[in-house]
């Protein structure tokens, strides 16, 4: 065993970031639209809101307070599963990247719009 990767913690660039409105391009979800909750750089995750829900069998603990029961909890996908939608031209897209007055901004590749407000 060879213990010699100085744990690369290189983030990954994502074109997601929290809050950014996504749809689903792949897997069981596609087709379906939410909200960035959460941006794992690390790992190149996202949690998006109402996506990969899966039902977790709870174990009720009284003494934590806590039911027992079925869970529905969203789990974190690829960012690479993801697009982009659009505020302005509400389709999927990808998105460009620009320098406006000096600031970092993301332009809608379809209709030119800058994405960040
Ligand atoms: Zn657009």
């Amino acid at each position: 065993m060879t213990k010699n990767s100085k744990s690369l913690t290189t983030n990954k660039k994502l074109h997601t970031k929290v809050g950014d409105r996504v749809i689903v391009v792949s897997g069981k979800d596609k087709g379906k639209q939410g909200n960035v909750k959460k941006v794992d750089l690390k790992e190149g995750k996202i949690l998006v809101d109402g996506v990969n829900v899966v039902t977790k069998a709870q174990k009720a603990n009284p003494m934590a307070g806590i039911q027992g029961g079925l869970n529905k909890i969203a789990r974190p996908i690829d960012a690479s599963k993801v697009m982009i939608c659009c505020p302005s031209c509400e389709k999927a897209t990808r998105v460009k990247k620009a320098v406006k007055d000096g600031k970092k901004v993301r332009i809608c590749a379809k209709c030119g719009e800058t994405i960040d407000v």
